[in-house]
């Protein structure tokens, strides 16, 4: 997979330049392990992953600028007011939000830059880039997912209550994305996540005017 990140676009001056980078993002419900399938998809793989801003505090284990750059409310508000985020939204009680600045010169850069956000952040990201790819990971049930945020036991039964009372409403809006991976099987669904990445960079649509030029011309 990683080789995609190597393939060339020849502009009408002849110079070669990376193909621009694909903007995918993950979403679905809190615990239905998105974050380890991440890991395992993209392991190996040089693309930009995207650490979000938030003003939940962080868990054990948790290393900022790592997984989350942790904020106070004032400083996300700065940097909302300033429009700073590409999609920002609340979840149980707390603010996360994209940082718009570095996901376009990774684009640029030929990089395939990587989101992990809930659902109504996903719904705002198509509206700014039509051209993402959205995939909604699905947990093989809802009482799997309570077994899962239960398991984990990094949150207070109300909260759990509330991420499941969530889950149940972002499941129900799984049509509106371009993919739907189940994540019962989690060989299954990194073969899943690669399969949609390889067929995400073969849609004639990313075929830039460039490229056709140079293949006709030769
Ligand atoms: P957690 O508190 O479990 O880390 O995250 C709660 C939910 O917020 C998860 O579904 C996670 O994917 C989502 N999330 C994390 N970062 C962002 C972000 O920048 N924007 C949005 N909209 N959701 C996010």
């Amino acid at each position: 997979m990683a080789a995609a990140m190597l393939e060339k676009t020849t502009n009408e001056d002849g110079q070669e330049h990376p193909a621009r980078g694909l903007l995918i993002v993950m979403t679905g419900a809190s615990g239905v392990g998105k974050g380890t399938l991440r890991e395992r998809w993209l392991k190996d793989q040089d693309v930009f992953y995207s650490v979000s801003r938030t003003t939940r505090q962080a868990r054990a284990g948790e290393r900022p600028g790592t997984d989350y750059h942790f904020v106070t409310e004032a400083e996300f508000l700065t940097e909302l007011e300033g429009g700073g985020f590409l999609e920002h939204a609340e979840f149980a009680g707390n603010r996360y939000g994209t940082p718009r600045g570095p996901i376009e010169a990774a684009l640029e850069r030929g990089q395939d830059v990587i989101l992990e956000i809930e659902v109504l952040g996903a719904v705002q990201v198509r509206q700014q880039a039509p051209d993402a790819v959205l995939i909604f990971i699905m947990p093989p049930s809802l009482s799997e997912l309570r077994r899962r945020l239960e398991g984990r036991a990094t949150e207070t039964g109300e909260q759990i209550e509330r991420r499941l009372t969530r889950a149940r409403e972002e499941i129900l809006e799984a049509h509106n994305f371009d993919y739907v991976v189940m994540n019962d099987d989690l060989d299954r669904a990194v073969l899943d996540m690669h399969a949609i990445q390889r067929a995400e960079r073969l849609r004639s649509a990313r075929l830039s005017a460039g490229r056709l030029g140079g293949i006709v011309g030769h």
